[in-house]
């Protein structure tokens, strides 16, 4: 009864009430969508409609510790002329009260526009798309993808310019927020310490999700994603963080940071955490041009190889644990499902979405051989069990793209790194971090110098990359933001990589 009069009120004042003032509304602190909006987890059928009621989004959202009905609309065209989906979605307090409605039996290839309702308040409006049929024909898919994008170290000027592109999907490989303060110029600042609770995490979440131009890139298309470190702790390895030797002590504030993640990303329902568990590796397939497979190397991993582990160290030397067998990033259970994948893979483009440069890479200048342990380098067997998967199932033209460490870099995946004549299996591209600050320029050029399957390479740039996926070629545009530190900075082309139909290995465009 309560709530059938509620939304008679509110369908009467929405009725009623001119725009300008719902728009006035929006900027009151009663103003429950400050997080805005999100889309995601686009199926030919179906896609996840994303928000989290949020008045007081700094302290713990503000909201009362009972359910809050949230009313959504999905329409065909941006004005809402033509409604084809509208629901309620009761947003609990155990789910910080965000809401992941899931509108089913929808047109596949197709784009949409969403809002939502509480409170009395209208939110923006999102446009989003569902992925094309399994095996239709396309002509053409472009998505961006991003990571790191340190709070304290820039503006999120990618974004703005990202919202623009027109792109079919976005996807984030991975520090989407960070849990602590580190690097050397600070723009902005962070709230409070290092989360180890929920409500911590939510209240960093709540910072991050608050930037304008971040808000602006989710309203513009469907986000698909993966988490790399610091949404928990840097440098944790499965059930370890280099912040504790408690394992206990860190699964708690691992079950928080999953449930915190999973409550702010546009993820289903049926995909919320189980404790300490979030499964996020999944694969996606957008008609006949590409299957995009994501993929978790932080939640099973193997703990630091070579004695590594404490965070900072640029390099180790050379050891053998880092070849052992028994070692993994993905776990057993993972690198089955991934080798299976490849072998089901029918999309032109076989994009593999992952944390981290997989390129061997190694970072000592001159003779001998140093690596960085927190990575694919500590566990050089499961890369090789990857590698060797794609190598013998074949799927068509396989990229990887990666994210982690805040450069741009362009490599060649061979079957042995040791052997420049040995066969390229796949092509990596590397994105450069949104705003976390990069490496130095004697660690690119050592890069470059060492590592011969490594054809590009670049530091001092801040950016995304916008991947445009044809027929006979993909293309991969390097964009760059001129000043992290200047809130209206431009964004333009730094370069530009193709890579052929059937040939591995990308080359400038
Ligand atoms: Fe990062
Ligand atoms: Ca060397």
């Amino acid at each position: 009864m309560l709530r059938l009069s509620r939304r008679r009120l509110l369908a009467g004042a929405a009725a009623l009430a001119p725009l300008a003032v719902l728009r006035h509304g929006r900027a009151q602190s009663t103003d429950p969508f400050t997080l805005g909006i999100a889309s995601g987890a686009p199926r030919p059928d179906r896609v996840v409609l994303w928000t989290r009621l949020a008045p007081q989004p700094l302290e713990g959202g503000g909201m009362p510790d009972r359910p809050v009905p949230v009313e959504w609309e999905l329409a065909e065209e941006a004005h809402f002329a033509r409604i084809v989906r509208r629901g309620t979605f009761q947003a609990l307090p155990a789910q910080g009260h965000t809401v992941h409605a899931e509108p089913a039996g929808l047109e596949p290839g197709r784009t949409y526009w969403y809002r939502f309702r509480a409170m009395g308040a209208e939110s923006p409006v999102g446009r989003t798309r569902t992925a094309a049929a399994d095996g239709t024909a396309l002509d053409r898919f472009r998505f961006a993808f991003a990571s790191c994008q340190m709070y304290e170290h820039g503006y999120f000027s990618a974004y703005r310019h990202m919202a623009k592109d027109d792109l079919d999907l976005v996807v984030h490989l991975g520090d989407y927020i960070y849990e602590m303060s580190w690097g050397r110029r600070h723009v902005r600042r962070h709230n409070g310490a290092i989360p180890t609770d929920l409500w911590e995490f939510r209240d960093r979440w709540a910072l991050y999700k608050g930037d304008p131009d971040l808000r602006a890139a989710h309203e513009s298309a469907p986000w698909v994603a993966i988490w790399d470190d610091h949404e928990v702790a840097n440098d944790y390895t499965g059930d370890r963080s280099p912040r504790t030797d408690d394992p206990a002590q860190f699964l708690r504030i691992r079950a928080a940071a999953y449930q915190a993640y999973w409550e702010h990303m546009p993820l289903p329902m049926a995909a919320a955490p189980e404790g300490a568990a979030l499964r996020i590796y999944d694969r996606y397939r957008f008609g006949d041009m590409l299957d995009l497979t994501l993929l978790d190397d932080r939640q099973y991993r193997s703990h630091p190889a070579c004695g590594a582990g404490r965070a900072g160290a640029p390099h180790t030397a050379d050891c053998e644990e880092r070849r052992d067998p028994g070692r993994t990033m993905l776990g057993a259970e993972q690198e089955r499902w991934f080798a299976e994948q490849m072998g089901q893979a029918r999309g032109r483009w076989t994009v593999i979405a992952q944390q981290t440069l997989m390129a061997e890479l190694d970072r000592k200048a001159g003779d001998g051989k140093g690596y960085w342990m927190d990575g694919w380098d500590g566990n050089a067997a499961s890369r090789d069990r990857l590698l060797a998967a794609i190598a013998e199932r074949r799927p068509s033209n396989p990229v990887v793209i990666s994210g982690d460490v805040h450069a741009f870099w362009v490599a060649d995946l061979k079957r042995d790194f040791a052997d420049p004549s040995s066969p390229t299996i796949a092509s990596e591209i590397v994105g450069t971090s949104i705003t976390s600050q990069g490496p130095s320029e004697a660690a690119i050029r050592t890069g470059l110098a060492e590592n011969p399957h490594i054809r590009y390479a670049r530091g001092d740039k801040r950016g995304y990359v916008r991947m445009t996926l044809e027929k006979q070629a993909a293309r991969a545009d390097l964009l760059a933001v001129d000043d992290p530190f200047e809130p209206n900075s431009e964004v333009r082309p730094l370069a530009a990589f193709a890579i052929e139909n059937g040939r591995p290995g990308a080359v400038p465009a």
